[in-house]
């Protein structure tokens, strides 16, 4: 029996030798050598104690669903919080919430109780730990409006931090100058109103993603951040890539900064059309697109 598989299990539940694609929603990804599920903080401590004996490399994952994987094999630790960082505590209109919570399932959770403020997140598939990591956001809000701190493990210690400590921005945060901060938990203001004004809402932003989304293909939702003055899908539209196909990876007809995994794709398929897309903007536009989904484990 391998020795650190044992010693992680202990902590958490844990596995070994998993496909990356099968983590993430682009469905694209080599394998990782082990997956853990911490059990609590606590446990999280240890697991970090162990990562550090055997000089490990890890990663922290939420639901995959801003990331393309390299198909390599990554030789190190996964870490995801899905499976037991799921606590909601809600008092009045503020929520307390773990990491590891589906956005999508808190904001239907919040509008249940008459919460608004997640209206904008009932459509990202993502958790919360990812949503702030990213300052994820759409309809011209995001995650920062309402974070009002975050809980973290950093240096080995657990602290809430503030708002302004997190420096958000357009899909910004300073978690992602800091990889090694985890982040666990949040506290978010709400603001009291009644189910059925924000069920209103959250259902006309559903079915506006379903009319202008590909969502029956695998994809990590926009590849491209909109640059000043642009829209990325109108420079890709501009380019003549509606439709694309590269390999198995295509720019959707419905909308051009989805790229997906039409047809088993390979992350390097995948990634030569990005880059390609990249290099014709450039070129008629003397614009540079910067991705918004992450690149992980690339040599
Ligand atoms: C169909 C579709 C639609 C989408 N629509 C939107 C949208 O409208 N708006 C938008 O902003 N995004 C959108 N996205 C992108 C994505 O869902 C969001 O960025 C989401 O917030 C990512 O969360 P995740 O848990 O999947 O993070 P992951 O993709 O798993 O991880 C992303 C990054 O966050 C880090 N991270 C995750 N959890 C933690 C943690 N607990 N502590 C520290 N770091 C952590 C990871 O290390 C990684 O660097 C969409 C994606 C898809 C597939």
């Amino acid at each position: 029996m391998d020795e650190i598989f044992e010693k992680l299990s202990k902590y958490g539940l844990t596995e070994m030798d998993k496909p990356l694609s099968s983590m993430t929603t682009l469905r694209i990804g080599g394998n990782a050598r082990y997956i853990v599920y911490p059990k609590s903080d606590v446990a999280l401590d240890f697991i970090f104690r162990l990562i550090q004996e055997y000089d490990l490399q890890y990663k922290v994952i939420g639901k995959g669903s801003d990331l393309l994987c390299s198909d390599d094999y990554f030789d190190g630790v996964i870490i995801r919080l899905d499976k037991y960082f799921l606590d909601t505590y809600i008092d009045e209109d503020e929520i307390v919430v773990q990491a590891g919570c589906s956005i999508i399932s808190l904001a239907v959770e919040a509008m249940k109780k008459g919460l608004s403020g997640l209206e904008f997140a009932s459509g990202i598939p993502g958790t919360v730990g990812g949503a702030i990591f990213m300052n994820a956001g759409a309809y011209k809000s995001s995650m920062s409006e309402i974070v009002k701190d975050v809980f973290v493990y950093r240096n080995g210690k657990f602290e809430w931090i503030s708002v302004d400590e997190c420096e958000f921005g357009y899909r910004k945060s300073i978690f992602q100058k800091n990889r090694d901060w985890i982040i666990l938990g949040a506290r978010l203001q709400m603001t009291l109103s009644d189910t059925k004004s924000i069920s209103k809402v959250m259902e006309e932003r559903r079915q506006r993603r379903v009319n202008s989304q590909p969502l029956d293909y695998p994809s990590c939702g926009s590849v491209f951040r909109n640059p000043e003055n642009y829209n990325a899908w109108e420079l890709i539209d501009g380019i003549g890539y509606r439709g694309k196909r590269h390999g198995g990876a295509m720019v959707s007809e419905k909308h051009c900064n989805f790229i997906l995994n039409y047809d088993n794709a390979s992350a390097q398929e995948y990634l030569e059309l990005v880059n390609e897309i990249k290099d014709k903007v450039k070129e008629k536009y003397d614009v540079e697109l910067k991705t918004e989904m992450e690149m992980f484990n690339w040599k």
